[in-house]
């Protein structure tokens, strides 16, 4: 259970310095749009989590408003700010780092505001990468594209290298733009910041396209991915009623969590079943999966599949698993392994199929992000910018029931978002797919 402890977030001192975002809009203006300090947001959100904390109400857990402060800790003036992307491509990172670049520069007066190139390599002076200067004219059609103008990596890097870089450059203020992986890492730049003494602020934009950084409402790109994905759902369908036995077969991203098969799944009604890594399924036997494919197409005719990459792992026979290098596990191809099996059982019983097979994670991973995920991605930054100013430190910025939050880091990487098999996501999807409640 979530603590107050959980949720308090570090500062680098108290904030002394006006806003220059009060000189710009107003004193009255500023006042109405200026976060209330005292006022916090509830952690809990039904009457029985609040019941059974047994807690007086201003004990209750709570998070710290995100949004702009009237007085700040940084002077604009003399502020150097850093950003950096890491881990996997996802829809709207640049996006991000234009907003970040703007609200600094525009909105804020920051004039110095440095790119790191390629992850957390770019730090490390062996790997030889230049820093690139941001300015409004650098980023200022950079969302037109998708992927990150700074360019991305995997691969563990020394924090200690990593604050050298800071110090050697006189950064104030680092933003760091990935997923769990690259918030671990930016946890332990802020110890050796702690360790040195330092005032250098770290704020993380979370990057998950799998939606799966836990105590959000939805991750950036995570809408566009969706869309995107609903269209190899289509062209799966298209293919599968084209051919005697046809059937598509969908992998999309989905590591740990299912939420992208599931959303898609629903917006394009498309498939028969979808099968997703927090539901365990049985291949063989009369209740299989294999089994129950095999009867729908002599039924019916043809079948879409939609499954999730991390699905159906304990399928997957052989050696250990690999890691990436980043340390992640390299998941077993389960759809490329279902493409097989899926012909062999056919085959066995005679049955005629045609299974045409759709990997479209790349693409996916790589497109702009849509209207609403830019929106998103530009109000994040701007939250971002307004926490890592007023001194905020080893937080992310997160919508959580419609609200900018900070978030201590520790907290978003104790756990994942799941798709929960008893809820009513996944009682959607059954209910969408007709698909059995379990394989077994
Ligand atoms: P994705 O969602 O694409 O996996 P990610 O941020 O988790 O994004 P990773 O490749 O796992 O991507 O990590 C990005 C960077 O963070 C790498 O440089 C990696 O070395 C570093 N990193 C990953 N895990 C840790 C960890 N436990 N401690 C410190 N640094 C880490
Ligand atoms: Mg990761």
């Amino acid at each position: 259970m979530v603590s107050q402890e959980d949720l308090a977030v570090r500062t680098l001192g108290p904030c002394r310095i006006d806003s220059p975002l009060a000189a710009r809009l107003g004193e009255r203006q500023t006042t109405q749009h200026s976060v209330v300090e005292e006022d916090r947001i509830l952690f809990d959100d039904t009457i029985s989590m609040v019941g059974g904390r047994g807690l007086p109400i201003d004990q209750l857990p709570s998070l710290e408003p995100g949004g702009p402060r009237k007085q700040i800790y940084f002077d604009p003036a003399k502020t150097r700010v850093g950003i950096v992307t890491c881990g996997g491509l996802c829809p709207g990172l640049n996006d991000v780092i234009r907003g970040l670049v703007l609200e600094l520069s525009r909105h804020y007066g920051v004039r110095r505001i440095v790119g790191f190139r390629n992850g957390y390599r770019g730090f490390i002076p062996r790997y030889g990468e230049d820093v690139l200067d941001l300015t409004p004219e650098v980023v200022m059609d950079i969302d037109d594209e998708g992927g990150t103008i700074l360019g991305t990596s995997r691969g563990e890097q020394d924090a200690e290298e990593v604050v050298d870089a800071l110090e050697r450059l006189g950064i104030n203020i680092l933003f760091v733009i990935g997923g769990d992986g690259t918030i671990r890492g930016a946890m332990d730049v802020v110890r050796v910041i702690g360790e040195r003494g330092l005032k250098v602020a770290v704020v993380g934009i979370p990057k998950t396209i799998d939606n799966d950084i836990p105590y959000i409402d939805q991750s950036f790109g995570f809408q566009t991915a969706m869309a995107e994905a609903t269209k190899s759902i289509h062209a799966a369908s298209v293919e599968a009623r084209s051919a005697p036995g046809g059937i598509g077969l969908v992998k999309l991203m989905g590591r740990h969590s299912g939420f992208i098969a599931c959303y898609s799944t629903l917006a394009k009604d498309d498939a028969d079943y979808v099968l997703i890594p927090e539901v365990p399924f049985a291949l063989d036997g009369e209740r299989g999966f294999l089994e129950h494919l095999r009867r729908r197409v002599e039924d019916r005719g043809h079948a879409v599949v939609v499954v999730a990459e991390g699905a159906g792992q304990e399928h997957i026979q052989g050696e250990e698993p690999g890691r990436d290098a980043s340390g992640n596990i390299r998941f077993g191809d389960i759809g490329r392994l279902l493409r097989r099996l899926v012909v062999d059982h056919f085959d066995a019983h005679g049955t005629e199929t045609n299974v045409r097979y759709f990997d479209p994670s790349y693409a996916i991973r790589s497109v702009p992000a849509n209207p609403f995920d830019s929106a998103y991605c530009l109000r994040l930054a701007h939250a971002a910018v307004h926490a890592a100013m007023a001194g905020r430190t080893e937080v992310i910025v997160a919508r959580r029931r419609r609200r900018f939050v900070h978030m201590p880091m520790p907290l978003a990487v104790s756990r994942r978002n799941h798709v929960d098999p008893m809820g009513d996501l996944w009682l959607s999807v059954l209910e969408a797919t007709g698909q059995p409640v379990r394989f077994e």
